[in-house]
C-alpha cells in the first residue's frame, strides 16, 4: 500500500462513525478539477504502512471506522492484505472509489473487508473522458454502479463542477442510479486543482444546487447537498 496522508480524526466522513482517514497515493484518472493534486501526482510524502497500522492499534476502542480514500484506492497493490489487518482490529471500513475497477471492488466487499462504499459519479457517462481527463472504460463504471446498487450501505456522489454539471447532467446521472439509497451533490471548491484553469472558476450558487437536488429526488431515495 502506498499511503500519502492520514487524518487522525473525523466525525463527518463516515456516516455514524468516529473515524480516521487514510489517503492512498496515485490515481488512474486525471480529473482536471481534482483538488487532491499531491496524491494524484504522487508528490505527497509517503507514510509507511506500518506507521498507519501502529496508529490504528493505538486507537482501538477510541475510533470506530477507517475511511480509505485517494487518489484511487482500488489500484493499490497490497490493498487486500492491508484491509485484512484493519478488519482484524475490528474497525469498520468505508472505501471511496472512482468506480473504475469493479473486479477489485467486488472482491473486497465479498470478502467482508469493506462495510460502506462511496462512489464518485463524475458526469453523465457520455462525458466521462472529459470529466476524468483520460480515456475511461464506462462499462466498468456501469458495472460498479450496478454492483453498489445491490449493497446495504453505500452512497453515490457528484461534484457540481461548473461547465460540466448542469440540470440535464444531474437528471442523466440520477436516472442511471435510479432507486439509489443515498446520493450527494457536492459543492466544487476552486482550490489546488490539477488544471490551473479550474482555480479561477467560481462555484455554482447554492440555489442552483438546490435545483439539482430537486431533480435528483425524482429518481433516488435520498439526495443531500454537501459542502455548500
Ligand atoms: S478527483 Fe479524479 S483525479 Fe482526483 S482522486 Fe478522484 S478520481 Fe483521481
Amino acid at each position: 500500500m502506498r499511503i500519502g496522508g492520514l487524518e487522525k480524526f473525523t466525525v463527518t466522513d463516515y456516516p455514524g462513525k468516529i473515524s480516521c482517514i487514510v489517503f492512498t497515493l496515485g490515481c488512474n484518472f486525471r480529473c482536471p478539477f481534482c483538488h487532491n493534486r499531491q496524491l494524484v501526482e504522487e508528490e505527497a510524502n509517503e507514510i509507511p504502512e506500518e506507521e498507519i497500522l501502529e496508529f490504528l492499534e493505538e486507537r482501538e476502542g477510541q475510533l470506530e471506522g477507517v475511511v480509505l480514500t485517494g487518489g484511487e484506492t482500488l489500484i493499490q497493490n497490497g490493498l487486500f492484505e492491508f484491509l485484512e489487518k484493519v478488519k482484524d482490529m475490528n474497525y469498520s471500513v468505508k472505501l471511496d472509489t472512482n468506480g473504475s475497477v469493479p473486479d477489485s471492488l467486488k472482491k473486497v466487499v465479498r470478502k467482508g473487508l469493506v462495510d460502506y462504499v462511496a462512489m464518485d459519479i463524475k458526469a453523465p457517462l457520455s462525458r466521462y473522458e472529459e470529466a476524468c481527463g483520460i480515456g475511461v472504460r464506462t462499462d466498468k463504471i456501469e458495472e460498479s454502479i450496478d454492483f453498489i446498487l445491490g449493497l446495504e450501505s453505500y452512497e453515490f456522489r457528484t461534484t457540481a463542477v461548473p461547465g460540466l454539471i448542469d440540470r440535464e447532467a444531474i437528471r442523466n446521472i440520477a436516472r442511471r442510479i435510479d432507486g439509489a439509497k443515498k446520493y450527494f451533490i457536492q459543492q466544487f471548491k476552486p482550490r489546488n486543482t490539477l488544471d490551473d484553469k479550474y482555480r479561477k472558476i467560481e462555484s455554482l450558487p447554492r440555489e442552483e444546487l438546490e435545483g439539482f437536488r430537486e431533480i435528483a429526488e425524482n429518481y433516488v431515495q435520498s439526495c443531500e447537498l454537501r459542502n455548500v
